[in-house]
């Protein structure tokens, strides 16, 4: 029979390499600018996670401390167990891709792709084994001769992909890397790096503002602000259950009601009506704000609607956007609040500017928040 330390130490064996730890790490910078605050995190080996936020959040230093650039003020930082704090950039299991992908331009695709093992020693018949071995898996083998210049933004970017996975790190550090792509391009790579992530089972911890890139990739989600941890779950998650505003406001779309009143008789008043709602405000304090996504709320199509809908708000239908697959309009309520409504474009009733219109929502998909 096998004992349980023998499963642990064989599952200990046979699991991939790259989890990482971050513990009450905080960093403060010569100038005394506080970027991040007791950040504690675990990310699994093989898992991919975003770090996402908006311009100022600390996503990127926290990931210049992953890779060894910037110390920690305080906390420590294991990878696989072992503290990782006190070993220098080159020294440690990690690569970074940039934002800027920094290629030499007077090396070709190849010898980019081959420089850090070069640098590194590694043999030479090894050095052409895993420069192919990485230009094939963002299948660029066929520049390998060219050089840097002779390639459009999209392929730059694979290259320096390439470069990164050519030195086999248990974990890739990606910062913003597809910022500078254009849209179209950045969802065909978002799609092929989730492939890839998946087929190599190396840590990816992605940099990223773009919540719809973070959502398209991710195992994890990491949601920053201010320099702390603001949420963090899977996409699905924190799409759905928000667990407070900043969240809520930066994950998709809301439209927020001050709340204007204590909860009384099952309904919570706001500036727009007497509304039911999904979270038990009675144990909320200070001043709270009620939310609804655009995609909850519904055009009434008759009183009997409007009689059988929890929630209900009545106003004029003013900007009418088509976007192809789904449309959105903004109704300017009774109240002047300005709400945001969205759904298949097939299914939307037909609307013109100036239209009164009434609206529905269910009280579950009501969330309450602190202001
Ligand atoms: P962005 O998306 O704009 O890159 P970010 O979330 O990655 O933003 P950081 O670059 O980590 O944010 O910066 C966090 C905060 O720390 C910012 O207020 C920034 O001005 C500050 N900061 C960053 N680097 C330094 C530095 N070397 N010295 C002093 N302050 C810094």
């Amino acid at each position: 029979m096998t004992t349980t330390a023998q499963v642990a130490q064989k599952e200990q064996t046979s699991a991939s390499r790259g989890a990482v730890s971050m513990k009450s790490i905080t960093k403060v910078y010569d100038n005394g600018h506080v970027a991040v605050t007791d950040i504690d995190l675990d990310v699994a080996a093989g898992e991919f996670v975003s770090l996402l936020g908006p311009s100022g959040c600390g996503k990127t230093t926290l990931l210049r401390m992953l890779a060894g650039f910037e110390r920690p003020t305080e906390g420590d930082i294991t990878l696989d167990g072992e503290s990782i704090i006190d070993v220098p950039p080159e020294r440690r299991p990690v690569n970074t891709v940039f934002q800027s992908y920094a290629l030499f331009p007077h090396m070709t695709v190849a010898q980019n792709v081959g420089f850090g093992l070069r640098q590194r020693k590694v043999a030479k018949v090894e050095i052409g084994q895993r420069v192919s071995e990485a230009l094939e898996m963002v299948q660029m083998t066929r520049f390998a001769d060219r050089k840097p210049a002779m390639l459009s933004g999209g392929q730059q970017q694979r290259v320096a992909l390439a470069r990164a996975l050519a030195n086999r790190p248990d974990v890739l550090l990606l910062d913003e890397p597809m910022s500078a792509l254009d849209r179209k391009l950045r969802e065909e790579m978002q799609i092929e790096l989730k492939l890839l992530q998946k087929d190599l089972g190396t840590t990816f911890i992605f940099v990223t503002h773009d919540q719809e890139e973070a959502l398209s990739m991710s195992d994890r989600i990491v949601v920053m602000s201010e320099g702390h941890i603001a949420q963090v779950g899977e996409g699905q998650d924190i799409y759905a259950h928000p667990t407070n505003r900043f969240v809520a406001d930066f994950i998709g779309k809301q439209t927020f009601f001050d709340v204007t009143g204590p909860f009384r008789d099952g309904r919570l008043p706001t500036t727009d009506g007497d509304f039911k709602v999904a979270d038990d405000v009675e144990d909320m304090a200070g001043d709270l704000v009620a939310a609804i996504r655009p995609e909850a709320i519904w055009f009434a199509e008759s009183d009997e609607d409007l009689r059988n809908a929890d929630n209900s708000i009545s106003g004029v239908a003013e900007g009418i956007s088509f976007l192809g697959d789904l449309t959105q309009v903004v109704v300017t309520t009774d109240a002047g609040t300005d709400i945001l409504v969205r759904g298949a474009t097939r299914n939307f009733p037909p609307l013109t500017e100036g239209q009164r219109v009434s609206c529905t929502f269910a009280g579950a998909d009501t969330r309450v928040f602190s202001k």
